[in-house]
């Protein structure tokens, strides 16, 4: 725009643009509340946004506008007629590509559920629902959440918002960038190894992996279901927390969540607190400019008078290679779910039989890294090698699981980086899986545990790329890291 004068449609933009940047819950439903927005046009501010932003990041495979307009006339009328609505009421967010909405499409990113509509709400949908949020759209993902880069999505990798040469991290790849972006207010992501965090980290915002139960994972598409679990994407922590508090608790339909309600600590100070940090993961491996913008985070914390203490996790260096024997496991069977027949008939392919049908629908409906943890997952389940394999690894995964019940013993809160190294090159790694898997060597060791992570930004590199920093609190102790969190921010 050097030089020329601004038309008003300009300023207009300007004004969109500058509004949306940043706005976090907590103001959005400030502006809301005093009237001096209403739900349709915020909704709307967004949208115009998206419709600018997305050729660039592909952050979302697909926006509701007609749904969200509806829904954020709904919240303006009830709020017109003087109803007295919940924070997130009319607050637009955008929701990762495997967790069902009734009526939308969801396709976790794959072909072979391309055409296939949601029946039903997850439970976490239907809470925020109730609570009056407004769906933008579905985010881009890897295909069925595996991955670390979203470039395992069948409709084509999300670029990082910070440089679209560098991809967004993964699987939550698009809720990340859509949060970065400005282009929701937050975002629903799922983390079975990381999948929230590491993204998080990458795109420079807030995100939380619950405890393993804290958050129903019903109508969440299943990866790994002894560690998938569902967290928000969120430009602050306070803002996280207000998510979370929304979707945490029992449900029904999913036995493995638990009754829990969420409760803000009060009372806490950095006085006293003992940070642990482990030993194990700042050694090689670890960004230079990563482990400084961490020994610069621990010298303030020591300065606000938290006791930094050195902590062990001598089974961690197992943890990639138990994660990738259990994970392709419960992959394998969660995946043959997926026939081609039952899930929308997109890629029943005409053939012989039975078995025609799903070998060929499974073979062009789905992609290589689905298939490799099908074929890991299913030989290391059978006959023959289950005790060598997966048994062996179950051992391993109690070996971790006690090792952070030692290691929470000396410390209150345990803090890691989130990722070894910052965003990496489009393209960088996807020829040696290997690589690949190494980025979560952080934060699968935590989904092993069952426990919670929030990672959130503490600055950037030299190439202006967000560092991100992880919280580790025990069992239900979301609290803890969240005020740790929210304290990390203000200094
Ligand atoms: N990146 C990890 C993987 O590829 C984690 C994925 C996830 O958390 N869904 O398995």
């Amino acid at each position: 725009m050097g030089g020329e004068h601004l038309g008003p449609a300009s300023y207009f933009w300007l004004l969109t643009e500058f509004m949306l940047k940043n706005l976090t819950i907590k103001k959005a439903s400030e502006l809301l509340a005093k009237k001096e927005i209403s739900a349709v046009e915020l909704a709307g501010q967004y949208f115009d946004l998206i419709a600018d932003k997305n050729k660039d990041v592909f952050a979302y495979l697909e926006i509701f506008a007609q749904s969200a307009k509806e829904k954020a006339e709904k919240i303006d009328s009830l709020r017109a007629a003087g109803e007295k609505l919940p924070a997130l009421a009319g607050i637009p967010l955008a929701v990762k590509d495997n967790i069902l909405i009734a009526g939308q499409k969801s396709s976790s990113a794959s072909k072979i559920l391309e055409n296939f509509t949601a029946p039903y709400d997850a439970s976490v949908i239907a809470r925020l629902k109730e609570a009056g949020v407004v769906f933008l759209g579905r985010t881009n993902m890897d295909e069925f959440a595996m991955g670390s880069s979203t470039e395992n999505s069948a409709f084509g990798p999300t670029k990082n918002p910070y440089d679209f040469s560098r991809i967004p991290g993964g699987s939550s790849g698009g809720s990340a960038a859509a949060v970065a972006a400005d282009m929701c207010v937050f975002a629903l992501g799922s983390d079975t190894g990381g999948s929230i965090r590491q993204p998080a980290s990458f795109c420079g915002v807030a995100g939380l992996k619950p405890t393993y139960g804290a958050v129903s994972r019903y109508g969440l598409m299943a990866m790994a279901s002894s560690l998938d679990q569902i967290g928000p994407l969120a430009k602050t922590v306070e803002d996280a927390e207000i998510v979370f508090s929304a979707i945490c608790g029992a449900d029904k339909r999913d036995s493995t969540s638990v009754d829990y309600e969420y409760k803000k600590l009060e009372d806490f100070k950095l006085q006293g607190l003992k940070v642990g940090i482990v030993k194990e993961f700042l050694g090689a491996g670890l960004s230079g400019e990563v482990a400084e913008s961490i020994r610069l985070l621990l010298k303030k914390l020591a300065l606000a008078g938290a006791e930094i203490t050195e902590v062990s996790l001598p089974h961690a260096q197992e943890a990639l290679a138990c994660y990738y024997v259990i994970m392709p496991c419960e992959v394998s069977a969660n995946m043959a779910r997926y026939d081609g027949i039952r899930y929308g008939l997109s890629k029943r392919e005409k053939g012989g039989g039975m078995w025609d049908i799903y070998f060929k629908s499974r073979a062009q409906g789905l992609g290589d890294e689905v298939k490799r943890r099908i074929m890991l997952g299913t030989y290391a389940l059978s006959a023959g090698y289950y005790e060598a394999y997966y048994l062996q690894a179950q051992k391993v995964r109690n070996l971790i699981k006690e090792d952070f019940k030692k290691a929470f013993a000396q410390a209150d809160i345990l803090l890691t980086p989130t990722a070894p190294t910052t965003a990496f090159k489009l393209g960088e790694k996807t020829s040696d899986p290997l690589t690949m898997y190494l980025e979560d060597v952080y934060t699968v060791p935590i989904n092993l545990a069952g426990l919670p992570a929030l990672s959130l930004p503490i600055g950037r590199d030299s190439l202006g790329l967000p560092i991100g920093l992880q919280l580790v609190a025990g069992h239900f102790q979301e609290n803890k890291i969240m005020a740790l969190g929210k304290a990390i921010e203000r200094l």
